[in-house]
């Protein structure tokens, strides 16, 4: 498993999604993150975050003071924005970002801008293209890596198959569905997240899903996050946990969603095929 040491850096935002927690940053000064970087253990695998990294003047130093500290995989969280401008993909591709998880809320201009309540869906589309066609000229050494991250709203559940169409052509690597919004169910939404994944794999792109856990994913189970990657949020077990066959792989259901929603949707998995594999591979992972 590939465990990513976070950076984050400050920079407010120039998005504002309602349900994001990080939008308005806390910035730290270039002293700061130094040390920060220097206190990390493990000089693999970085994540640098914001707010919106990207707004930073010193981002491109950030980066490059990251490879130097010996860095291998250095990855920008970002709403993909500043990567609309060749010359700043270009600088940052080159000081040694080539890992992108870029967001997005929609499959057109209306409903992308809407929940994040900015003019974004251009831009950020822009910079998905400047990063495919940068990638080329720069003629990098490793392919520019490219993870769409799709939070999941209220309001754009129904067309997250919509997303996964309009970025294909793109040439993307992963999709990442994220549960977000705990004013739907989950039981509204499965439908229509498993309708993407498969959407996403008929076009040949590694899909994963986060905040859902596996007794509602039954027959999906290789595309849950939590199976690879530790949960972002705070997840508990609840009743019907104790007699599941995933409980040993499975922390649970996100805390939030459980306090609006109750734990009613949620119901043991007694037998499946998968398990074995499933229990394999997260041990093989921690
Ligand atoms: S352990 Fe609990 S939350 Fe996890 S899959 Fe089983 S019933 Fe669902």
């Amino acid at each position: 498993m590939i465990i990513y040491n976070i950076l984050d850096v400050g920079a407010k935002c120039s998005n504002n999604c309602r349900l994001c927690r990080y939008r308005y940053g806390n910035k730290k000064s270039f002293d700061e993150i130094k040390e920060i970087i220097g206190s990390f253990s493990s000089k693999d695998n970085l994540k640098i975050m914001g707010g919106e990294p990207a707004l930073r003047k010193d981002i491109i130093d950030i980066v490059e003071y990251a490879k130097k500290q010996g860095f291998k995989r250095i990855m920008l969280h970002t709403n993909g924005k500043m990567l609309s401008y060749e010359n700043f993909t270009s600088k940052v591709t080159k000081a040694g970002a080539y890992l992108f998880e870029i967001k997005l809320f929609g499959p057109n201009k209306e409903m992308n801008d809407r929940i994040c309540e900015a003019e974004s869906f251009e831009h950020t589309l822009k910079g998905v293209e400047v990063l495919r066609k940068i990638h080329n000229l720069n003629e990098m050494s490793k392919t520019a890596f490219i993870d769409i991250i799709v939070p999941i709203y209220k309001e754009n559940f129904e067309h997250l198959h919509n997303i996964v169409a309009v970025l294909e052509p793109h040439n993307i690597d992963r999709f990442t569905f994220v549960l977000t919004d705990t004013e739907i169910l989950m039981s509204q939404v499965v439908g229509q997240l498993k309708n993407a994944i498969d959407s996403a794999i008929e076009s040949k792109i590694w899909p994963f899903s986060e905040g859902v856990p596996l007794c509602m994913m039954q027959g999906y189970e290789y595309h849950i996050s939590e199976i690879y990657y530790p949960a972002s949020r705070k997840m508990t077990k609840i009743s019907v946990c104790k007699k599941c066959i995933y409980s040993p792989v499975c922390e649970g259901v996100d805390e939030e969603y459980l306090k609006k929603n109750g734990q009613e949707e949620f119901s043991a998995v007694k037998e499946s095929r998968h398990v074995k594999d499933i229990l394999n591979l997260k041990n093989e992972k921690t």
